[in-house]
């Protein structure tokens, strides 16, 4: 997709600080952290969100789950994380390319609001 964040960050035509690559996935630091380890964990395939799921095959799927917890070992979260993965304006979804955030490194506050 020519004007997706994401897919350039992917591209390398914007910079990002990239934590783990495989294949099917790409993750890379959040540029507004809101914990001490805050990744993105996105396909490499544009999927606007969790509403276009559907449009993803299974081992893109897989292979993003598997890479949300590649992530947290890298970045050494024995205590625990939190992945999410905001879909549509009620959840404040700011970039329409599916992504999970994987979140850690301190104790997480127990709302999910
Ligand atoms: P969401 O609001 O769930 O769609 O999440 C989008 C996330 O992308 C936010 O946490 C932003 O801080 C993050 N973000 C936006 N632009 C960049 C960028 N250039 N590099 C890294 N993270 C970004």
């Amino acid at each position: 997709m020519d004007n997706c964040l994401f897919c350039k960050i992917i591209k390398g035509d914007i910079p990002s600080t990239k934590v783990y690559e495989d294949d099917k996935t790409y993750a890379f630091r959040d540029i507004a952290p809101m914990a001490p380890t805050h990744v993105l964990v996105v396909p490499k395939a544009h999927v606007s969100g969790m509403n276009t799921i559907d449009e993803l095959d299974d081992a893109t799927l897989s292979a993003c789950l598997r890479a949300c917890c590649k992530v947290a070992e890298l970045e050494g979260l024995t205590g625990g994380f939190r992945t999410v993965s905001n879909c549509g304006d009620d959840a404040c979804q700011s970039v329409q390319h599916l992504h999970f955030h994987v979140l850690g490194g301190k104790k997480l506050s127990e709302k999910m609001d």
